[in-house]
């Protein structure tokens, strides 16, 4: 199993080799092609199992076929529960988007620092934004960003999204949302009031457990 052989272009193979990653984990072998073919995902994963990059290339990917760079709204909405895992998605997702040929545009947004830098961050747009619940809705509420072409959400480490008591954040968010998009779920346990909020999320997901 290679990277070149779940559907992702040269730049993106390439830095993968980059990130000296020789091979696909077992999350991303399962999740890369289905998210490429639209599909909506629940999976289980845990830290370590390579579940960044299980949505960071695919999302990369759909960005590089959707071309019309500069006048492009925010393609893909990924939201974390703190603002540790922000920063280490956001980092993630600009390594692994160095080598296109348009420099996907990503935004880090979380709470508990000044909105200013931020807000002043998100002026040139942004293609996907990486945010903690609450810091996303103070953005949208300054006009900073726009959520309506948003085609593809991922809820990362959904059940401390749900732990940290952000349930009526994500609430508010989904209804800002357009209602026909990608969803992708992922979380370490899958306890009832995750399961509730998958069931309400996906549309007909591929289960990953691993
Ligand atoms: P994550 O589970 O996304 O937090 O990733 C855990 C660590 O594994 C990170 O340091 C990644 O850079 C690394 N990693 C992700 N995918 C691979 C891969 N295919 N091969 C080797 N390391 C990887």
């Amino acid at each position: 199993m290679s990277f070149a052989s779940l559907g992702l272009c040269p730049a993106l193979v390439r830095a993968t080799h980059e990130r000296g990653y020789a091979a696909p984990t077992p999350i991303q072998a399962s999740a890369i092609p289905a998210v490429l073919q639209g599909r909506d995902l629940q999976a289980q994963a845990h830290t370590g199992s390579g579940k960044t990059a299980a949505f960071a290339l695919p999302l990369l990917q759909q960005l590089v076929q959707r071309g019309q760079p500069g006048a492009r709204p925010l393609h893909a909405l990924v939201l974390v529960p703190t603002r540790e895992l922000a920063v280490q998605v956001g980092a993630a997702l600009r390594e692994l988007s160095q080598g296109l040929r348009t420099p996907a545009r990503i935004a880090v947004l979380f709470g508990g620092v000044s909105i200013n830098p931020q807000l002043m961050g998100l002026r040139g747009g942004a293609d996907i934004a990486v945010a903690t619940p609450g810091r996303l809705l103070d953005v949208v509420a300054h006009n900073a960003l726009k959520l309506g072409g948003v085609q593809t959400l991922v809820l990362d480490e959904a059940d401390r999204l749900l732990d940290l008591g952000f349930a009526d954040e994500l609430a508010h968010i989904l209804a800002l949302l357009p209602p026909r998009r990608q969803n992708l779920c992922f979380s370490a346990t899958f306890p009832a009031a995750v399961q509730a909020l998958a069931a309400r999320l996906l549309h007909e997901p591929l289960r990953i457990e691993l």
